[in-house]
């Protein structure tokens, strides 16, 4: 798979558990608040890969301290050798989160089928009708509906989570999305971080007042 980093600690990404977090380079959205944005091309002309290698490595010596992988991004549902990438990590004994903007429900249910997930974050951008805004891209909702329902029904340990990004997303967004939100899932509101958003017109201050 190709890589663009790896954290090998972290306490809060993966709900109870100590987990290193691997970031899947390469998405298929650009949401104007993404803060990851050195992530966002499949192939990028000056950075660096981190190879797989070496996080399989890390995870081989630190089997005992560690419990977890949360397999971030980037979408890592977008690379074809996910499904091979987790087996690897399932079969040295470690559970795996997959976080997801769930624009492939099709490899989700396949990831599902496979067990080689124990854990996922969606994250629902906006109300369906602002998503297109709110990722950057023209999306295909439907994608988006047919993965929260996927990931309701798979009754794997979840949550979705949404940016709340002050000037682009309203009260009234905001309930529109909690009520996407499936009644028996939680739904993490994340603040917005102005300073290193891909769309320089959020970062003015106007934009964080
Ligand atoms: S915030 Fe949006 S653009 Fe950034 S990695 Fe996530 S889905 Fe991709």
């Amino acid at each position: 798979m190709r890589f663009g980093g790896f954290q090998p600690f972290s306490l809060s990404d993966y709900p109870g558990h100590v987990a290193a977090i691997a970031f899947a380079q390469g998405c298929n959205f650009r949401c104007p608040f993404c803060h990851n944005g050195d992530l966002l091309a499949a192939i990028p002309s000056e950075k660096n890969l981190y190879p797989e290698s070496e996080i399989l490595r890390t995870l081989e010596r630190r089997m005992g301290q560690l419990e977890g992988l949360v397999m971030s991004g980037g979408e890592p549902t977008l690379q074809e050798d996910l499904p091979r990438f987790l087996a690897t990590v399932k079969g040295l004994g470690y559970r795996v989160k997959l976080d997801t903007n769930g624009s492939r429900p099709d490899v989700l249910a396949q990831l599902f089928a496979q067990d080689l997930v124990d854990y996922v974050a969606m994250d629902i951008k906006a109300p369906l009708a602002k998503y297109n805004r709110l990722s950057g891209v023209a999306v295909d909702t439907s994608a988006i509906e047919e993965s929260i329902a996927l990931i309701t029904w798979s009754k794997l340990p979840h949550h979705f989570r949404t940016t709340a990004v002050g000037p682009l997303l309203s009260d009234s967004d905001m309930h529109a999305i909690a009520a996407m939100t499936p009644k028996d899932s939680e739904l993490v509101v994340q603040p917005f971080d102005p300073e290193n958003a891909l769309d320089p017109a959020l970062r003015t201050e106007a934009a964080i007042a």
